[in-house]
């Protein structure tokens, strides 16, 4: 997942930072409203951890224009504001999770992770879609209940197409989940990701639509199906 932080507060921005980092999510941070709903709207991100007391643009009205705008990504709303009014307002206005300060870094971390979960569909860590079977936790994958071993960064571009089956994704969103903040991506690396995963997969697994990116196999998504619960 690749998270944008928007927090101003310094030290609790780094703090959270930190945990981000130490628990593998690509983020960026940025600590003005203005500059939040101008990145937002540029790049593609998994998640945005919003707070909402911000010097440039309220947090809820960067929330409010982001949804205006047509942007679905999921929010988790930090806030000291305790008001049940704000509240109620953040979530009325699509986010997906609220956390009132002080919270721990682990219940932030878990709440991530439960975002992430829900946007797949899924109340386990395991997605069931057609003939694959994605593990959230282990980072596996399996096709017909066999398990295929991926890179990681195949991993990470079949699951971003998985979460938004139905849309077809530039090679830019793609780099964007796959590789996040790192610079020179090889203009063609996502061919190639793509090349090897239809080989380890199967041939349909990944749609190329000329001239706009890929798309996951359409097939595969009116076969989805319920996920099971992990024991
Ligand atoms: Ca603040």
């Amino acid at each position: 997942m690749r998270l944008l932080l928007v927090e101003d507060d310094e030290l609790l921005g780094s703090g959270i930072s930190d945990a981000l980092e130490r628990a593998s999510y690509s983020h960026a941070w940025v600590q003005d409203g203005k500059e939040a709903l101008a990145l937002a709207s540029e790049e593609v991100f998994d998640l945005i951890i919003l707070d909402l007391g911000l010097p440039g643009m309220d947090g809820l009205e960067v929330l409010s224009r982001l949804r205006a705008a047509g942007n679905s990504t999921s929010v988790l709303i930090l806030s000291a504001r305790d008001a049940p009014r704000d509240r109620i307002l953040g979530l009325n206005l699509g986010a997906d999770d609220y956390l009132i300060k002080p919270f721990e870094l682990d219940e932030l971390l878990a709440r991530l992770m439960a975002i992430g979960r829900r946007r797949l569909g899924a109340s386990s860590n395991l997605v069931k879609i057609g003939r694959l079977q994605l593990d959230l936790a282990a980072q596996s994958i399996s096709l017909d209940g066999q398990p295929v071993t991926l890179p990681r960064r195949e991993f990470m571009l079949l699951k971003k197409l998985i979460e938004t089956p139905k849309h077809t994704l530039s090679r830019g969103q793609l780099e964007a989940a796959v590789y996040g903040f790192e610079g020179d991506v090889a203009s063609n690396s996502i061919d190639v990701h793509v090349h090897h995963l239809r080989k380890k997969l199967y041939p349909e697994v990944i749609r190329t639509v000329r001239g706009m990116g890929y798309q996951l196999d359409p097939l595969l998504d009116n076969e989805k199906i319920a996920d099971e619960p992990v024991h």
